[in-house]
């Protein structure tokens, strides 16, 4: 099948592809601090698994895999395993996400196995805010990491998470890496996914950050690329990078929404913030053509929208880190 539309048209071409729960951090507004219970070894998924299910996806027209967490590096041969994923037959476009801790060490490993674009979380430039919010990160091994990154010409995208009264007065800052970097600077609202007491009220719209950034610079409205995802693009006149507003909570993009997740203890979910997943364990040893009826049903029946609000308390809290974003 070249390509797979859900029962409300929308094209799915992205699989986000979870392959650990395991994390080198343990960041406020994704774990609590004593972390989540972790899977088994058991219940986690080989890479032949995962290649097994991703396979199936390329059958429904899956083209772009993001990988990621927990944080994907800490997962031992994870450079082995993305090779094999950029060599599949239909994979166009291999990413990764990472807190990059580790990314020191691998950019180059990562640029030779194939990845394309690596998005970085990174939610302050200041060492102590950085270390507050990641309860004990090196800021500075994470510029060291991104310094490499650009070296071996890995594309760079930058996520941060904006929270009011934690990070929000470098919102500028982080724009202006833009200027002179050919970087995409994203940020992303805070979605109170662990619904901790004190985290929850640090939502910062994603209209109030575009205002902010209007008073400063002069932002041009750019259009989406082909596996466009949910950042609405935007570029400070003459900057060599790009800016991107993601905005989960106040102005939800499901109606354009083109992915699927699978978790690394092998839950496939249509949609981030809904509750429901289908277990494909006991499907594993299907053949390919079976194991893909599985997923054009996961497909089929996304969700036209999520129903994730702030104060809405029927949803139980959950970590990120169990999903990968
Ligand atoms: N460990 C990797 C990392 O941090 O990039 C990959 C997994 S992490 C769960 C993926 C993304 O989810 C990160 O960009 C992180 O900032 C984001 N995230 C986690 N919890 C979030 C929340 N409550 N609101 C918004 N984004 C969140
Ligand atoms: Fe780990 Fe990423 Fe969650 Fe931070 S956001 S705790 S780095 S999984």
């Amino acid at each position: 099948m070249a390509e797979m539309q859900d029962k409300y048209g929308r094209k799915v071409n992205y699989l986000r592809l979870s392959i650990t729960d395991r994390c080198n951090l343990r960041c406020r507004y994704c774990m609590p601090a004593e972390g989540v219970p972790e899977q088994s070894h058991s219940e986690t998924l080989s890479y032949e698994e995962l290649l097994h299910i991703v396979t199936a996806a390329t059958e429904l027209g899956i083209r772009k895999v993001r990988v990621t967490g927990g944080e994907p590096l800490v997962r031992k041969g994870a450079l082995d395993f993305i090779g094999r994923l950029a060599q599949l037959p239909r994979i166009e476009e291999v990413a990764l996400t990472t807190n990059g801790l580790l990314l020191h060490k691998y950019a180059a490993a990562l640029k030779e196995a194939g990845i394309h674009t690596l998005n970085v979380s990174l939610d302050s430039l200041k060492e102590d805010t950085f270390a507050a919010i990641t309860r004990g990160g090196s800021l500075s091994q994470v510029l060291l990491g991104l310094d490499k990154a650009q070296a071996v010409g890995l594309k760079i995208k930058l996520n941060m998470v904006v929270m009011r009264g934690v990070n929000d007065q470098e919102i500028l800052t982080f724009a202006e890496l833009g200027l002179g970097n050919p970087w995409s600077i994203r940020f992303i609202e805070y979605m109170p996914t662990i619904r901790e007491t004190s985290w929850r009220k640090h939502l910062v719209s994603g209209a109030d950050i575009l205002a902010l950034l209007g008073k400063h610079h002069q932002l041009e409205e750019l259009s989406g690329g082909r596996y466009c995802g949910p950042a609405k693009p935007y570029r400070i006149r003459g900057a060599k990078g790009t800016l991107g507003i993601i905005t989960p909570m106040s102005d939800h993009f499901c109606g354009s929404c083109n992915r699927i997740r699978v978790t690394s203890d092998g839950l496939a979910k249509s949609c981030l913030l809904s509750e429901r997943a289908v277990d494909l364990k006991p499907f594993l040893q299907l053949p390919v053509s079976q194991l893909r009826a599985i997923l054009h049903d996961v497909i089929n029946e996304k969700p036209s929208q999520h129903h994730f609000a702030i104060d809405e308390p029927s949803q139980s809290p959950f970590s990120m880190a169990s999903i990968g974003g």
